[in-house]
């Protein structure tokens, strides 16, 4: 839709990297009123990726929002966070998304050398489960950890330790799907080829919890991961206790497209 996009200096001069199409504090967002966004949703645009003067692009061509000093994108709260990531997913299941009118190419200079993705997501590798588009986000903004059954494995959770400690994300989403082939083979304890059975002694609490029904047994399982994350590592508990980062667990339905937070 966009192939370029520019920024005015303080003095409302155009900067000189942004004619060359590799500034670095600058973000690329559509025209409010031609998406419908509401303010939160302009706001949240231009903090994103460390942005400190916002360009508005319309379909008739380029304006300029007036020069000001934006937040970094890791100064949201964890509820911010959390409300940006349920947000996404409102406009993914009522068919409005908007990431993909970001200008990529924009978007991969941007992040070429640092990134400071808003949230993190424990979930599934299930194929039906794609975290980007489920939450309408794009480069940048989200650090994703799957694997099967969306346990925290020692490696999952050096992961998420990663992201909440060095990269400052405000929030961990752990997310259970309808339909997970690893939770439904853990509760039929079926034999399994390879190493797939490795999957089930981290899943089987929550089949001991909640029984044999697929649902409550995925809910239970991200539910007990989700406390796994906050009480097992120092670094993720910490940053809990100081209201830094919030870790919730949540449910995706693979039918609606639409996430219910747990607790
Ligand atoms: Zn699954």
């Amino acid at each position: 839709m966009w192939s370029f996009c520019s920024y005015p200096n303080d003095d409302g001069t155009k900067s000189k990297l942004a004619a060359t199409g590799v500034e670095s504090s600058c973000e690329c967002a559509p025209h409010p009123n031609a998406l419908g966004e509401d303010s939160s949703r302009r706001r949240f645009l231009q903090m994103t990726v460390g942005g400190t003067v916002a360009g508005l692009v319309t379909a008739a061509g380029v304006e300029f929002a007036a020069p000001r000093r934006l937040l970094a994108q890791t100064t949201l709260s964890p509820d911010a966070a959390l409300q940006e990531l349920m947000e996404g997913n409102k406009r993914f299941t009522s068919e409005r998304p908007t990431s993909f009118e970001h200008d990529l190419a924009i978007l991969k200079q941007h992040t070429i050398e640092k990134q400071e993705p808003f949230a993190a997501v424990l979930s599934c590798a299930d194929s039906r489960v794609p975290i980007e588009l489920v939450f309408d986000q794009t480069i940048g903004h989200i650090f994703v950890t799957r694997i099967a059954g969306n346990i925290a494995t020692s490696e999952i959770i050096a992961s998420l330790e990663y992201g909440a400690g060095v990269l400052g994300t405000k929030v961990i989403l752990v997310m259970g799907h309808g339909g997970c082939g690893a939770v439904k083979a853990t509760i039929q304890a079926k034999e399994v080829p390879g190493q797939i059975s490795a999957l089930y002694p981290h899943i089987q609490p929550a089949v001991d919890q909640a029984g044999p029904n697929l649902e409550a047994a995925t809910k239970a399982n991200a539910r007990i991961q989700a406390a796994l994350l906050r009480q097992s590592s120092t670094v993720i508990s910490g940053l809990v206790k100081a209201n830094k980062l919030k870790v919730v667990a949540a449910y995706y339905d693979i039918g609606t497209g639409a996430v219910s937070l747990l607790e």
